[in-house]
């Protein structure tokens, strides 16, 4: 069943390169509410439970050492088809390939360091979410 909710993070690069606002003020426009939103920095543990998904990966220790480098905003975000919308928002996971408009396209330095996190799917979503947030923290 489709919900109407998406997980994101504005990852450290966006905030290191102070595109924090300009990356809230796209999403608030496209028609996300923010259901949630926190300041925080991940520690390791947490990235590396977050990324579980990719430790095969080649990339895993690049992904949680740039991921635990400086702070994040992680977020709830509520529209309908949130999940498929918001990936259209931030566009492709390389920004080199990413279309005009999207939000990696704009800010992304590079297919590592691209800027922003969405949810795959509504079932990441809710599970991402709640990694994050309590009840008492979701308006
Ligand atoms: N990533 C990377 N190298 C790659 C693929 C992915 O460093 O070749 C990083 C990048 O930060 C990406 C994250 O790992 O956003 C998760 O990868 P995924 O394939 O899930 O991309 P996304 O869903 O973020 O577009
Ligand atoms: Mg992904």
């Amino acid at each position: 069943m489709a919900t109407n909710r998406t997980f994101t993070m504005l990852k450290p690069d966006a905030i290191e390169n102070g595109h924090m606002g300009k990356i809230i003020d796209m999403i608030i426009e496209a028609g996300f509410h923010i259901k949630a939103m926190k300041y925080t920095q991940l520690t390791e543990g947490q990235a590396k439970e977050f990324y579980a998904v990719h430790a095969e990966r080649p990339f895993y220790s690049e992904l949680v050492a740039y991921m635990t480098s400086g702070p994040i905003v992680a977020a709830i975000l509520e529209k309908e088809n949130a999940v498929a919308d918001f990936r259209s928002l931030i566009g492709s996971t390389d920004p080199a390939e990413a279309a005009e408009g999207t939000i990696r396209k704009a800010f992304a330095e590079s297919k590592g360091r691209n800027a922003v996190h969405g949810s795959d799917s509504d079932e990441n979503a809710q599970l991402e979410g709640a990694f994050h947030f309590s009840e008492a923290e979701i308006f």
